[in-house]
């Protein structure tokens, strides 16, 4: 400092040749004094400046060694130039501030220190003029050319006779401060970004609680606008009790408040759950100006949580109401148990829940507690445990049989707890040891029945055989068992076996009464009816189980019958041939007493009497011919293509006479265009002249009609009458062998019962069908249906 100050008062004295600048020291003196002593009045300022003037010589001196410390030790920066605008002067501050030393200062034309347009700014300023200027705002350039901002004051430093010798600088550092301020107003940009971005609503009170600024999001949280808002009394916000909760807070007290949960109103008066968090405004004397609110909007957590809430309670509820038994440890430890398990033990929760497995003797015996903490021990371990039996004792003294397993409870890999899940299975067990009684039974039954009872497995292997079957096949259990069951039957039946037990167990069903044949020990073969079904256990096919009667008697009782079946048939077709030839002859000579002029009215009456039943007797005849040759398949049919528009007109013809004579309306309604079809002509009139003789035969009043109509693949053919009709339950008896229904005394011997079975069975060598509609006393249709032949295949006859 020594040196600094030398080296200042070195500049001096090598100014002080220069007399302006000696002046401008005396100037400069004079100039402080002025500045310094404005508030005294004249008076005293004469009295100052004679003792002033008187002392000069000493006090200067001293005055000049205060002010350079001053100068030296000022924190502003000083510099001094000459007229030239060279810099003689400047303080150590300055150096510091414009990093510049002694030898770079000295004589250093001052303008160098600005940019040039802040030189000029400072130019326009006509400083010179105006003698001082206070703090004019500038920048100027330190040595290593680093611009700062500074707070420039000048004042021009005057000669004895008031001529300019130069000008002091006071160079004010402002870079910090700017700085500062820059940074204040970027905090307040960032803070101001926040408050208007922010996704939680925030809003300012003043200290009467009234909002006086919020950002955009309270706006549309809450709904409201800038009217709604401004000024509104926060209290008004909240529902009256949840007002009084944040009041209860003492938050003006506590000065913070943090994540309180409470209710506020919404424009359209909703409640919205919000969390809010204020914070009391002071000013600097402690003062409570206000107060600021930050609210979310935690509508969407609540939903959340209630949900999670009523999931919780929904499992809660399923753990109870499940009919298992469920107990979750963790370490050992009993933390639940379902109501369920305590309904069944007879506890209550808490004479259960805090307490160790190990202790729980009330429930389990000594060894089911032992295999229950095994089997935690392993589960603890990650393993998964399942079913394993143990019994379970309810307080009453019940006991049941349980099917437990153990489950791992997670919590990322951790194994946090264990889940002891119980499945009552006392039923079960008791079902099965019926079952087993009930095998027993079976087995009792199988054993004694005079059917053979035998299983196969899958492979077609006995399994067991019951001693009817031994004796079936006079063979032992010892030898067959585990043989194959194909090897006891014939060659043609071993195939037919087989497809029915693939049917069996492809359908899942028994099959009954499959007639195969047993090769008995002695080489014989034994008729045999089987009944097959499948086997299962547990839902998985294990074999079959079959039943074999010996049928060697039903057989030949069936072949006997057959037998006597094919020679009633054979006597039946022979008796038929030989009553016919006799009446022909009948015939032919009661026609002609009939037809003789000499016959007297007596016997011609009598002849009449007895040609009609030889008529009905040759009818009768050849029905019965007809039948036996339809059950013998010896019918001839000579198939030829035919019109059926002909047909029906000729049999229409042959009939009108005998129907008009029983004054019934004969209606026929036959179009011509039908096509033709293949058949029998012979056979097909027998089939309708059938139908039209019972329409006459069972009708009175009315009309009999014959029709026919084209249908999709078939001529449909009827015959319909407003006779007396057939009952419901006659309808599917009349086309059987030998059936008439009721009808009446009269009527009563007059046919067979055996011609709609005749026209059924003539039908259907035909591919075709009959089949009837009738009103009991109001009339029968009788249709029959015969498919056409298509074009194609007339043109293929052709
Ligand atoms: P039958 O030779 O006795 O007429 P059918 O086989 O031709 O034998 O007829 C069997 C029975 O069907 C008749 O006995 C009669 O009861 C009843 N039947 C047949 N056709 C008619 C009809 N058109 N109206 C009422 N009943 C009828």
């Amino acid at each position: 400092m020594k040196n600094d100050q030398d080296t200042f008062i070195e500049h001096r004295s090598k100014n002080s040749d220069d007399d302006n600048t000696s002046n401008s020291q005396n100037s400069l003196n004079l100039q402080e004094f002025q500045t310094t002593n404005k508030q005294y009045d004249d008076e005293n300022i004469k009295i100052f400046k004679n003792s002033f003037e008187k002392e000069i010589n000493i006090d200067i001196e001293d005055v000049q060694e205060n002010y350079l410390k001053i100068f030296e030790n000022f924190f502003i920066g000083i510099t001094i130039v000459d007229n030239n605008e060279r810099i003689i002067y400047w303080n150590k501050y300055a150096e510091k501030l414009l990093k510049m030393d002694e030898k770079e200062l000295f004589l250093k034309n001052v303008s160098t220190l600005y940019p040039q347009e802040e030189w000029s700014k400072i130019r326009a300023e006509n400083v010179r003029q105006k003698g001082i200027k206070n703090k004019i705002e500038t920048k100027m350039i330190k040595k290593d050319g680093e611009v700062f901002e500074c707070e420039l004051s000048l004042c021009v430093l005057k000669g004895a006779e008031g001529k300019i010798s130069g000008s002091i600088g006071l160079i004010n550092d402002l870079s910090s401060l700017k700085t500062t301020e820059r940074k204040l107003i970027e905090s307040e940009e960032k803070y101001k970004t926040i408050f208007e971005n922010s996704a939680v609503a925030i809003m300012l009170t003043d200290e009467n609680e009234k909002t006086v600024s919020w950002n955009e999001y309270t706006e549309k949280m809450l709904g409201f606008d800038r009217d709604d808002l401004y000024l509104k009394n926060v209290k008004n916000l909240y529902p009256p009790e949840e007002w009084k909760k944040i009041r209860s807070e003492n938050i003006r007290q506590k000065g913070i408040q943090h994540h309180l949960e409470t209710k506020i109103f919404t424009k359209n008066n909703h409640l919205l759950d919000v969390d809010i968090s204020i914070s009391v405004l002071k000013d600097y004397r402690g003062l409570i100006v206000g107060s600021i609110g930050i609210i979310k909007d935690i509508s969407e957590q609540k939903n959340i949580e209630e949900e999670l809430i009523k999931s919780k309670n929904k499992f809660r509820e399923i753990f109870d109401a499940t009919s298992d038994f469920l107990l979750y440890i963790e370490k050992e430890i009993i933390i639940d148990i379902n109501q369920t398990a305590l309904d069944l033990i007879g506890l209550e929760k808490q004479e259960i829940i805090g307490k160790s497995f190990s202790e729980l003797k009330m429930i389990f015996s000594d060894n089911n507690l032992r295999d229950h903490l095994d089997a935690i021990r392993q589960a603890n371990y990650g393993k998964k445990i399942i079913d394993y039996e143990s019994d379970l004792k309810s307080n009453n003294g019940n006991i049941y049989r349980f099917l437990f397993a153990v489950d791992c409870i997670k919590e990322g890999n951790e194994t946090k707890g264990l889940l002891i899940r119980g499945k009552d299975i006392t039923q079960r067990q008791r079902a099965w040891q019926e079952l087993l009684k009930l095998e027993k039974k079976y087995r009792v039954l199988a054993e004694t029945s005079a059917d053979g009872v035998i299983t196969i497995d899958p492979l077609g292997r006995l399994t067991y055989v019951n001693p009817s079957f031994e004796r079936m096949c006079a063979r032992r259990k010892s030898q067959i068992l585990a043989t194959l069951f194909r090897d006891y039957l014939s060659d043609d039946s071993v195939y037919f076996f087989q497809q029915v037990c693939i049917d069996a167990r492809k359908k899942d069903e028994k099959i009954e009464n499959i007639e195969l044949e047993l090769a008995h020990a002695d080489g014989n073969l034994i008729p045999i009816e089987v009944n097959i079904s499948p086997l299962k256990k547990e839902n998985e096919f294990v074999g079959m189980v079959c039943t074999i009667r010996d049928i060697t008697e039903r057989r030949s009782v069936e072949d006997e019958l057959k037998k006597s079946e094919r020679l009633k048939t054979e006597f039946m077709n022979i008796a038929a041939h030989e009553l016919k030839s006799p009446v022909t002859p009948i015939k032919g000579y009661l026609d002609l007493i009939i037809s003789d002029k000499d016959t007297s009215e007596q016997i011609k009456k009598w002849a009449k009497v007895s040609l009609r039943n030889a008529e009905r007797l040759l009818r009768l005849v050849n029905d019965i011919l007809d039948v036996s040759r339809l059950d013998t398949d010896t019918m001839r049919f000579d198939m030829e293509k035919l019109n059926p528009f002909e047909i029906l007109n000729e049999i229409a013809e042959d009939m009108k006479p005998v129907i008009e004579g029983k004054n019934l309306k004969f209606i026929i309604n036959i179009p011509k265009e039908l096509p033709n079809l293949m058949g029998d002509k012979h056979r097909l009139s027998q089939v309708l002249k059938n139908l039209l003789v019972n329409a006459i035969k069972f009708t009175d009043n009315g009309s009999i009609t014959l029709g026919a109509e084209k249908r999709d693949q078939f001529i449909e053919i009827y015959v319909k009458d407003t006779g007396i009709g057939i009952s419901k339950d006659e309808l599917k008896k009349i086309f059987n062998k030998f059936y008439q229904a009721y009808t009446g005394d009269d009527r009563k011997n007059e046919g067979t019962g055996l011609g709609l079975f005749i026209c059924k069975q003539i039908l259907q060598k035909h591919n075709g069908d009959i089949w009837v509609e009738s009103d009991l006393g109001r009339g029968s249709v009788f249709h029959i249906k015969i498919p056409y032949l298509h074009k194609m295949v007339v043109n293929l006859n052709n």
